[in-house]
């Protein structure tokens, strides 16, 4: 692959992986991160390809790259950052894949063709399953590189460190985070720990070349308070004004919609389409948005899809809304699949509900699917339309005390798991005075936020 195939791919993943999982909304750190990553991607082997930096608005702790120079952090694992080399190191073992041109060799189209599924879906014969549909953002990005190439990783990440004068010893930090997370929750980031299921060995080894490594500036760089103090009001966690759930009750604040899915299925929401299915993978729905400027236009266009074959159309209302609405049967390389979707202008905005199964399973799960199609009205429930994300806020320790009567004064007790993760703090800990701690406050933490 050359150089200008690999920027191409980059390139035309990049808007895909935004679309799908969102940039965090804030110009100011957007920015920020563009503008360490680059400097540091300067003193690389590579510093003339087009090297982006972008912040997800994602919980999740993770970092990728995608060939060319794209890279991506999420708001979750800056949180978890305790400070600029932090950061850094982790931007550092990102252009280190890209550098040493590791993701070149792992991603094919066909993985990067699944990021944008959520958009602009169509019956996929490869989406007849819901484990094809919960992989619909980055699960296939999460790439598995060998060991050797995430230990060539940290290696060149390291160096990229010493190089942009900041203390690479710092990236074990990052480590001892993930392993606190790891250990707790039993999930960790993909990338980072797919081919390393023990970060405490990654650590001993980052912190042996991190003794070796040269450092261009003395003393070097860490950056705590500069670091923290732009995550004072970043969101926290799950925000549930992009939907939530309530067992199978599905609620969209931003988009004042609600809508009920089968009791018992699995249920996945994302920036582009709240998902369900049943188990076995024999039955899936979904809403997104659509393409179109009327439900019956939008449908028509659905129904010219090759292989369709549609019922009648009909142009009922659903509890109020306008909507066109259709039974269909189409025909795939894996079978005949059965389904129904309807269209829905919801105060400007084009929605499309999509439920279908293998035609086998119609019978028994087409009620099901009808029902919680029905069962899409607006949201008009004020507690349910005002809730707001947790944010982070700093909040220095006023004198020395542990962490329970630190939290009790903090009204965060239920959040002792969040600060001990976004401290590195463990048990019942000491704290100096002075201390300035991450505390995520106001807001609820639903879909269970560590
Ligand atoms: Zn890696």
């Amino acid at each position: 692959m050359t150089e200008g195939q690999e920027i191409q791919m980059g390139q035309e993943a990049d808007p895909e992986i935004v679309a799908s999982m969102g940039l965090y909304p804030s110009e100011s750190l957007q920015a920020y991160v563009q503008e360490l990553g680059t400097e540091l991607a300067a003193t690389t082997e590579r510093p003339d390809l087009p090297w982006t930096f972008r912040v997800l608005d994602d919980p999740l702790i993770n970092a990728f790259a995608l060939p060319g120079g794209y890279i991506y952090v999420t708001r979750g694992i800056m949180a978890h950052f305790e400070s600029e080399a932090e950061l850094a190191g982790v931007l550092g073992h990102e252009i280190g894949h890209v550098t040493a041109r590791h993701s070149v060799n792992q991603i094919s189209r066909a993985q990067l063709a699944q990021v944008g599924l959520g958009v602009g879906m169509i019956l996929k014969p490869e989406l007849q399953r819901f484990e094809a549909l919960a992989s619909v953002g980055m699960q296939l990005l999460f790439l598995k590189f060998s060991r050797d190439d995430e230990y060539q990783a940290d290696e060149l990440g390291v160096r990229y460190m010493g190089r942009g004068g900041y203390d690479p010893a710092q990236l074990s930090g990052v480590m001892a985070m993930l392993g606190q997370i790891t250990s707790e929750s039993g999930e960790g980031p993909p990338e980072w720990l797919s081919t390393h299921p023990n970060p405490a060995n990654r650590e001993g080894e980052i912190e042996r070349m991190a003794s070796e490594a040269e450092v261009t500036r003395d003393p070097p760089t860490v950056n705590r308070d500069g670091y923290l103090s732009l995550l004072d009001g970043m969101v926290y966690g799950e925000n549930p004004r992009e939907g939530f759930f309530e067992e199978s009750a599905f609620y969209h604040p931003d988009m004042a919609f609600q809508i009920d899915f089968p009791q018992g299925w699995m249920t996945a929401n994302s920036k582009t389409a709240v998902q369900a299915g049943t188990s076995e993978g024999d039955a899936v729905m979904a809403v997104s948005l659509a393409q179109g400027s009327s439900p019956a236009e939008a449908l028509s266009e659905f129904l010219a899809q090759d292989g369709m074959e549609g019922g009648q159309p009909s142009n009922a209302p659903i509890n109020g809304i306008p909507a066109a609405s259709t039974g269909f049967r189409v025909t795939t390389s894996d079978g005949v699949v059965q389904g129904r979707v309807s269209f829905l202008n919801h105060g400007g905005t084009l929605l499309r509900f999509l439920g279908f199964a293998a035609a086998s399973a119609w019978e028994s799960q087409g009620g099901a699917i009808r029902s919680s199609l029905e069962s899409f009205r607006p949201l008009t429930d004020r507690s349910k339309l005002d809730v707001e994300p947790a944010r982070l806020r700093l909040v220095t320790v006023p004198r020395a005390m542990d962490l329970e009567t630190f939290l009790e004064r903090e009204g965060g007790l239920d959040r002792a798991g969040a600060v001990r993760n976004l401290n590195r703090l463990s048990g019942n800990a000491s704290l100096a005075a002075g201390r300035v701690l991450k505390v995520p406050k106001g807001g609820t933490l639903p879909g269970g936020a560590p």
